[in-house]
């Protein structure tokens, strides 16, 4: 990996080009000198200005374009800045950024390596990097609500709030073992001022962890059609998604493996799954390996729709669907649908986005990965095992891993692979 190399970098930052316009960053001790090969001036800082750009070498006119001179370290990488908003032909960009290769000291940058800088230049800490991840790839409303949050520093601005209440503690904690030899000093009230806290902290680090995990915001809630051969699950999953995702016949068994379709409905983002027809009679050898991969589809799923009987309602909070409710036959429980018709389709989308709501992370919850997760988790291991002991000496070590656990989360001590892998993962020219 050749990340975090020195240099000042520039890239395009702006969509493929052909677009109405390109913005080209740059990004280093370079940027200014830059500026002044290609437009023979530096722009007041912060003001947007026009000027013909020029090829240094030649002379020749690339483009016209829109200047901004950013000096560090207000920035967004914490370096000196400038930005080249031109027009976004392919020709122009191309020209432009070959300039710019050929001045001394500039090169292209590699993928992530502005947010990398930011990241390094203390700019950014690695959940507000990860959000910002997630916000580039975020394709559904409720996804981009919470990454824009994280984006922000939400969760940061809590995570170094726990940080500086550890370093008060552990220095309380340090303080108390100090003095500990010394019959005066009443260490006793300094545990339980110390112990107060720590609970005080473990009940907000809880809360934190019991919040529905990010990943169901970005995977899709888990949908499962299940039901008895025929009784209408392609066809309504195809009403679901709009589009004919599933095969539909009349042959019993048609549909003889899962289905999965990734939807986006009213914001959210749900994986919905067509399972093969559950017939325990079936003596078909491949009908039977699509009937197991339903019930492992059932066993996973966050929401079941079940389109057979009453008494065979797999699990308690399955919803139990009505289907094929324009056919003529008597009044069956359970929520009236037709594909065909429309009827009841509405009243299962809202039924559906309630119950998928109440699995995703609300606005006020912070939406964390799996690794911010485990972070969170060992962070509050080492709280409860601060509280646990009485022994001082084990409850000063325990808080110290605690704030180990929240270096690991920010950043502060992170793995160099680690982060090369999360960076890589960035487009060019963020
Ligand atoms: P699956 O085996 O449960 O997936 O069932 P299908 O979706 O393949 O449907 C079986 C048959 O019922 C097909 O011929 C569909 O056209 C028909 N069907 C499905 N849903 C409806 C509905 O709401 N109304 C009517 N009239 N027919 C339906």
């Amino acid at each position: 990996m050749t990340q975090g190399r020195g240099g000042t970098i520039f890239a395009l930052s702006s969509g493929a080009p052909p677009a109405g316009i390109a913005v080209i960053r740059i990004s280093g001790t370079g940027a200014r000198t830059a500026l002044a090969a290609l437009a023979r001036r530096v722009p007041p800082a912060r003001q947007a200005s026009l000027a013909l750009l020029k090829d240094p070498m030649d002379g020749g006119a690339l483009d016209r374009a829109l200047l901004l001179w950013l000096p560090g370290p207000a920035t967004v990488t914490g370096e000196d800045m400038a930005e080249l908003h031109c027009h976004g032909g392919r020709a122009v960009v191309a020209a432009v950024e070959s300039a710019l290769a050929a001045l001394p000291g500039l090169r292209r940058a590699e993928p992530g390596e502005f947010t990398r800088r930011a990241f390094e230049n203390g700019r950014m800490d690695l959940n507000a990097v990860e959000g910002l991840s997630d916000l580039l790839a975020a394709e559904t409303q409720s996804q981009r609500r919470a990454a824009l949050a994280m984006a922000e520093g939400h969760f940061s601005r809590r995570v170094e709030d726990w940080r500086q209440r550890l370093l008060d503690l552990s220095a309380m904690a340090e303080a108390a073992l100090d003095f500990s030899d010394e019959d005066d000093v009443p260490d006793d009230a300094i545990e339980g001022r110390v112990s107060g806290e720590i609970a005080a902290m473990m009940r907000e680090v809880g809360a934190v962890l019991a919040a529905p995990p990010a990943e169901r915001l970005r995977d899709g809630v888990r949908v499962v059609l299940a039901g008895p051969p025929n009784a209408g699950k392609s066809t309504l999953l195809n009403a679901l998604v709009g589009r004919d995702a599933a095969i539909v016949s009349d042959i019993a068994g048609t549909t003889r493996d899962r289905i999965e379709v990734p939807v986006a409905i009213d914001g959210v983002a749900y994986l919905f799954t067509d399972t093969a027809g559950l017939r325990a009679d079936s003596g078909d050898a491949v009908e039977a390996i699509g009937i197991d991969r339903a019930r492992a589809a059932l066993d996973a799923a966050d929401i079941i729709l079940w389109l057979g009987k009453t008494d065979d309602l797999p699990r308690p909070d399955a919803i139990l669907v009505a289907a094929q409710s324009d056919r003529a036959g008597a009044a069956r429980p359970g929520l009236r649908l037709s594909a065909l018709t429309g009827e009841g389709m509405d009243a299962l989308r809202a039924m559906l986005h309630r119950r998928a709501s109440a699995l995703l992370p609300g606005d006020s919850d912070h939406a964390l990965h799996a690794r911010q997760r485990q972070r969170v988790g060992q962070l509050f291991a080492h709280l409860q095992g601060a509280v646990a002991t009485s022994d001082l000496l084990v409850a000063a070590e325990e808080l110290r891993l605690a704030r180990g656990a929240i270096d690991a989360l920010t950043g502060r001590a992170g793995t160099e692979d680690m982060l090369d892998r999360l960076f890589s993962g960035f487009c060019i020219g963020k």
